[in-house]
């Protein structure tokens, strides 16, 4: 998206536009200086940079590229999750970053946690400590049932997604009579 850059900020080119008509109307001359007059444009949102850009004035994302920190910076945005904004939503679909804004596991992904607690439970009473070993171990994903044909995916998907900090608060009878 093409953008103009004045006093330091960005502006993408409706508001540039509007600006340059009102400073045309105070009669102040285009300088070629970003200080007194928009300069631009410049193509892909002024350039790679280390976060997503928006306009200054409206807000609206400018869509430039991203520097390896940049896509560190929204990933960690996205994973992050809580608050979900309207930016980050917008950008996880920009950047086509592999985003889970779901915040809990589906019930697939929960009956594979349970899988792995019955099956290993009487070995482990500690069946959470034992699933973290498996994830930090990397044997998840053969951990139940059939081995690599069995439901280890789901548990590699709850570690990568949802991970430890979810297992923690996970109560697996909750909702049953005690
Ligand atoms: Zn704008």
């Amino acid at each position: 998206m093409e953008t103009y850059i004045f006093n330091a900020a960005m502006l993408c080119e409706e508001c540039a536009t509007e600006l340059m008509v009102e400073l045309g109307n105070e009669g102040k001359p285009d300088t070629g200086d970003s200080d007194d007059y928009p300069q631009g444009p410049y193509p892909d949102g002024g350039g790679e940079a280390d976060s997503p850009q928006h306009c200054d004035s409206c807000q609206m994302f400018l869509e430039n590229s991203l520097t390896t920190d940049g896509e560190n910076y929204v990933r960690e945005a996205l994973e992050e999750g809580n608050p979900i904004t309207k930016a980050k939503v917008i950008w996880g679909a920009f950047y086509d970053l592999c985003v889970h804004l779901d915040k809990q596991p589906n019930a697939e992904q929960v009956a594979a946690v349970l899988e792995f607690k019955d099956a290993y439970e009487k070995s482990y009473p500690d069946w959470k400590g034992h699933l973290r070993d498996a994830w930090h171990q990397g044997w998840d994903d053969k951990a139940i049932g059939d081995g690599y044909n069995g439901n280890g995916y789901l548990l590699r998907q709850v570690r990568n997604r949802f991970g430890t900090a979810w297992l923690d608060t996970f109560n697996p009878n909750e909702g049953e009579a005690s």
